[in-house]
């Protein structure tokens, strides 16, 4: 059975490259139409119920804007 995990996306500091929206196995994330403070629109988790804590998102992430949770605690 698939890990039931928790992603978290600092939206201020994401700058919406999609690196993250692509790594995912099972399209947990989107890209949000409005824009940040930075002027990017930043990926949000539009289906947090679907993650599985893999880890891919933070692993390719350049900007260190997420944090992963699963029942074991922070990974990330
Ligand atoms: S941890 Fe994995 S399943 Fe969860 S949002 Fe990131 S890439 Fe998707
Ligand atoms: S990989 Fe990081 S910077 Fe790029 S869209 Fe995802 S959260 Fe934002």
């Amino acid at each position: 059975m698939a890990k039931k995990g928790k992603v978290v996306i600092d939206r201020e500091l994401c700058k919406g490259c999609l690196l993250c929206i692509r790594a995912c196995p099972v399209q947990v994330l989107e890209k949000d139409s409005r824009l940040n403070e930075q002027g990017s629109c930043p990926s949000f988790p539009a289906h947090p119920e679907k993650c599985i804590a893999c880890g891919n998102c933070f692993e390719v992430c350049p900007d260190v804007c997420i944090e992963i949770f699963d029942l074991e605690g922070a990974l990330a």
